[in-house]
């Protein structure tokens, strides 16, 4: 290291006062200060740190300290007035920062401008929408610039996964109001395609480049297979109940599937909400707020939700489908574990939610069909490999990592078995050589494999020296032998042409001169899914014997509570007991038909025989819970109970929903068999006198069965038609068996 020169000295003195006086900070974040002193000498920069990094003080501060007003371009109105918000908290000055975009009247437009004139603002964020009018233009050129920042500078590029074709007019713009303005631009995503493109576009000047490590080492990242919805909404709920009290992120594709398992966590008591772009905006508001005032645990999202969420103690991030670029994964799971902490990022992939992806790039223009699919393919990539995922997602991005082992990613905790796959490498970079570098991997594979589809017998590739040489191995080991070298930096990605494989100068070293490639193979994840589906049966199986012994228990409760067996459970309950096993009074309110007042009235004894149960048998529980579905809470149950709080006519709420006459009774039923109670006293007294309720009443409480019918006949059916018993027995049901 070289000693500081007095001066630097001084300016480290005097950029760590400017943080502390400005914003209370102790010490610079990362590369923070370099960046600093470069903008502040009037150098190009180009800044590229990882979501909360840090990025926005970079420019904050030379702004402060400099003469005139910076000039920030930023893509996103939201966190445009956000970012002006936190300026204004911090400094006395209102006028310290404005805004500039679609969202001002008039008459605001004036007032900042007035205030810009007057020399009071240090920052002013525009959109560049807004930028690229004439009349901006001729306005900013009466200012004193100090320079510009180029927020979310990846916006540039084609091939980033955020193209905005407005961005690619800053350079002009900027050449308009002064051309010696310097530019600083920063972003959080850039992969090395990316990054030379903000370098070409914005035609940076000998820039100062600052790259911060994309690594975030407490970051766990998984991906498991993805099988039926239901089974991974088990699975889903299960990792939740794992870690409550923990704040979390579910992202869906799309708003209908976030609402539907918001639902569901919360037929389960999970506290979950939707958030999607569909909501109006002060439901979004308040949900945000709930989740940062943690009144909900959990955030089922569509990606409308994240942008300037700043929650550090995110601990996980699920990925109910997968995003469609490694870009947008990474900024997702980057959302989790801020402070540093534990955050641990699962991700359910099938081929399947990929294909879904693909169709919805179908009515998009071809060169954006053809970025997508790349960065779809590289998302596929990312999830197959058995390799380490820090290692693989940092090479996307272009950064070294040469760690053995992570020890903080599913494929380093549980490693498939390596096996050599050095031949097969030099093979691969054969055929890409005989194929003069000009295909991508999926045909080098097809090649490999000796398939004679139409495009070899076109191009006469079936009669070049390697077609067919591999074809002992299927797909997916070619798939992995091409990954691999990949990794290696033996082979590069030509993204603007299709993916075409070139061979690097590594590469052709390595056919020279090879060392061993010890390497797992993918995973397949279509024969994994499918084993999934099949086994889910399997783990809900009835234990006869179980349910034969909690029959007996139940007979004998009833015996003492003097009530008959059903009221106690009934069947449907005692089943679902003997086939997941419950063991603790919140699993057992889990189990359909059983209320809280009903767990805690007769369930005590129900767990300690389940408990003494599995111990003695050795049972493994398949699932530590069993999901309440969200058919017993569906929207018209809610508005029934609701309704009959208020005691509005039953005749009026079937009007009201729409319901026959015994189609509401049922609904009835269903409900107080699932365990909430009804006070529907008012309606009995309308349909019965005193002395017919209570013989009724009285039946059922000595009845053996619980049928409707064995009471008709019994009571006589000439005095009481089904219908009269049936909703006594709700009433019964509710003030006796909840
Ligand atoms: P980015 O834009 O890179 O995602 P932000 O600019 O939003 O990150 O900063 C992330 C968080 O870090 C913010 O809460 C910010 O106040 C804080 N921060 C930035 N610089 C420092 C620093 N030098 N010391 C402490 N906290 C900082
Ligand atoms: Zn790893």
């Amino acid at each position: 290291m070289s000693e500081k020169t007095t001066q630097e000295l001084d300016m480290d003195e005097t950029l760590n006062q400017a943080l502390l006086d400005n914003f209370g900070f102790n010490a610079f974040k990362g590369n923070q200060k370099d960046i600093i002193g470069s903008i502040l000498n009037k150098a190009d920069t180009l800044v590229i740190m990882p979501t909360g990094g840090g990025k926005s003080l970079c420019y904050q501060l030379p702004a402060i300290m400099q003469e005139g007003t910076a000039l920030i371009i930023s893509p996103l109105i939201a966190l445009m007035k956000n970012q002006v918000d936190l300026m204004r908290g911090y400094s006395s000055n209102d006028n310290i920062a404005h805004f500039l975009n679609s969202s001002l009247s008039r008459t605001q437009i004036k007032q900042v401008k007035t205030d810009l004139i007057d020399g009071h603002t240090k920052m002013l964020y525009v959109a560049p929408e807004t930028l690229t009018k004439d009349e901006t233009v001729a306005f900013l050129k009466q200012l004193d610039i100090s320079f510009v920042a180029v927020d979310e500078a990846h916006c540039i590029s084609e091939w980033g996964h955020d193209f905005r074709p407005e961005y690619r007019r800053i350079r002009a713009i900027v050449d308009a109001i002064d051309p010696e303005l310097p530019i600083v631009a920063l972003t959080a995503t850039a992969t090395p395609k990316v990054q030379d493109d903000i370098l070409k576009n914005l035609q940076l000047r000998a820039p100062n480049i600052y790259i911060d490590s994309f690594n975030r080492p407490n970051l766990y990242y998984e991906i498991r297979p993805k099988g039926k919805p239901d089974v991974v909404i088990k699975q889903i709920i299960q990792f939740i109940k794992q870690n409550t009290g923990k704040s979390g992120i579910i992202y869906c594709l799309n708003r209908k599937t976030t609402e539907d398992i918001a639902e569901m966590l919360l037929a389960n008591d999970i506290k979950a909400a939707a958030y999607h772009a569909g909501l109006e905006p002060h439901v979004r508001t308040e949900r945000q707020d709930q989740f940062l005032s943690e009144e909900i645990d959990i955030i089922v999202a569509t990606i409308a939700f994240g942008m300037g969420i700043d929650k550090p103690d995110v601990r996980y991030v699920i990925h109910y489908n997968m995003p469609k670029s490694l870009e947008n994964y990474y900024q997702e799971t980057g959302r989790a574990g801020r402070d540093g902490l534990e955050g641990r990022c699962v991700g359910f992939f099938n081929h399947v939610d990929m294909s879904k992806l693909e169709k919805f790039m179908r009515d998009k223009p071809v060169a954006e069909r053809e970025v997508g699919g790349q960065h779809l393919s590289e998302v596929i990539s990312y999830c197959e490999s058995a390799t380490c995922r820090r290692e693989f997602l940092l090479h996307y991005f272009g950064e070294p990592y040469n760690e053995p082992n992570c020890c903080n990613c599913d494929n380093c905790l549980q490693p498939k078995e390596k096996i050599d796959l050095t031949n097969s490498a030099i093979l691969a970079i054969n055929a890409i050589l005989g194929l003069k570098e000009n295909f991508n991997a999926k045909y080098i594979c097809t090649f490999l494999l000796g398939e004679e589809t139409q495009e070899i017998i076109d191009f006469e590739h079936d009669q070049l020296e390697y077609f067919g040489e591999g074809d002992e191995q299927n797909r997916n080991y070619w798939n992995t032998v091409i990954n691999q070298i990949l990794l290696e930096d033996l082979l590069r990605k030509d993204i603007e042409n299709y993916g075409i494989l070139k061979v690097q100068e590594a590469g052709l070293e390595y056919i020279k001169k090879p060392y061993p490639l010890l390497r797992a193979l993918n995973h397949e994840y279509d024969e994994v899914s499918a084993t999934i589906e099949a086994e889910t049966p399997q783990m809900t199986t009835l234990d006869q014997t179980l349910f034969n012994t909690l029959r007996d228990l139940r007979k004998r409760v009833a015996k003492v509570k003097k009530v008959p067996p059903y009221v106690v459970f009934q069947d449907r309950s005692l089943e679902e007991m003997a086939t997941f096993y419950p063991i603790t009074l919140e699993e057992l309110e889990n189990i359909n038909g059983v209320s809280k007042g009903k767990a805690e009235k007769f369930g005590k004894e129900f767990i300690k025989l389940i408990t003494d149960y599995v111990e003695q048998n050795e049972i493994e529980r398949a699932m530590d819970l069993v999901m309440k579905s969200v058919a017993n809470k569906s929207k018209a149950k809610i508005e029934i109970i609701k309704q009959i709080d208020k005691k509005i006519p039953l005749a009026t709420i079937g009007k009201n929903l729409d319901l026959k006459p015994n189609e509401l009774l049922a609904e009835l039923e269903k409900i107080v068999d699932a365990g909430t109670k009804l006070n529907i006293d008012y309606h009995i007294n309308n349909i019965l006198d005193r002395d017919e309720q209570e013989e009724i009443f009285e039946y059922l409480m000595t009845a053996e069965t619980d049928s409707v019918s064995d009471a008709a006949r019994e009571l006589g059916t000439d005095i009481y038609d089904e219908d009269d018993i049936r909703y006594v027995r709700i009433q019964f049901m509710s003030k006796m068996a909840h």
